[in-house]
């Protein structure tokens, strides 16, 4: 369960201070599936990034699974980032050298895994995404799309309990999107807990929470009736002529 109270985070850069987050206030419980939108300087990003122990915050707590953050240093942070946190970032963060397989793979190199799991747990990785046909392509041989689930094919290798995805959807065309959303929603019925960044409002629509921030305050907390079902409007859409 992932607690955060008063959370605030302030940028300092030179003499000029911004509040990025102010007294923020949120529980999740394991396996529910969020939403977050907001615009643009809002601070989602800055929250994400202190729910992925990327960042710290300037003042408040963040309990994970009733552990104080705080309480741990770097290299605890560290071990249980990598246990239980999968993070998509919105560009993909993929080496354009390596192959899918390899980019998969990265988190148990940093690990020390050995090599033969490795490439093992990169297959299966890659065939839960749909892309085992494409595990020797490099990034600039996919597509957006593709190169999407090459990255939550990667955050999700360690079986993370956590999967934060900052604007996993943008810049993809429909079905894309709609591919992507399945994969969150298959995670999803599986039992992860999932929290995710849109600027899309339907994309929103997705989730069973959609929470909004602005000006670095969360101001809303919503729940949704009926989430909508990607993998049903994936096969609407390509019913109706396919692809844009
Ligand atoms: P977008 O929708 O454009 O991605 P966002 O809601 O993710 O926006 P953040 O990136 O969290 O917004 O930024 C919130 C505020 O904090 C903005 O005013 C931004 O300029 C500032 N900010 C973000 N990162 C830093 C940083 N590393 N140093 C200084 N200021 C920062
Ligand atoms: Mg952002």
């Amino acid at each position: 369960m992932i607690e955060i109270q008063n959370l605030c985070k302030t940028y300092q850069t030179g003499s000029v201070k911004v509040n990025a987050l102010k007294d923020v206030n949120l529980t999740v419980e394991d396996g529910h599936f969020i939403a977050v939108m907001g615009p643009s300087g809002s601070g989602k990003s800055t929250f994400m990034n202190i729910l992925g122990l990327l960042d710290h915050p300037t003042d408040g707590s963040y309990l994970l699974d009733e552990v104080d953050t705080r309480s741990l240093d770097e290299y605890r942070l560290a071990a249980v980032r990598n246990r239980k946190i999968g993070f998509v970032f919105q560009n993909f963060n993929l080496l354009p050298r390596l192959s899918a397989q390899r980019n998969v793979e990265l988190p148990l190199f940093y690990a020390g895994v050995a090599a033969n799991e490795r490439r093992a747990l990169a297959a299966a990785a890659l065939e839960r995404v749909g892309l085992l046909s494409h595990i020797d392509h490099r990034p600039n041989e996919l597509s957006g799309g593709q190169r999407q689930r090459v990255a939550i094919a990667r955050a999700i290798i360690n079986h993370p309990s956590i999967l934060l995805a900052d604007e996993p959807t943008g810049n993809l065309d429909s079905a894309s999107s709609y591919e992507i959303m399945t994969l969150f929603q298959e995670l999803h019925r599986q039992g992860s807990t999932i929290i995710l960044v849109t600027h899309e409002p339907e994309i929103a629509q997705h989730a069973g929470r959609i929470v909004h921030f602005r000006d670095g305050s969360l101001v809303k907390n919503e729940k949704v009736e009926s989430p909508l079902d990607a993998r049903q409007l994936l096969e609407q859409w390509l019913q109706q002529g396919g692809r844009e």
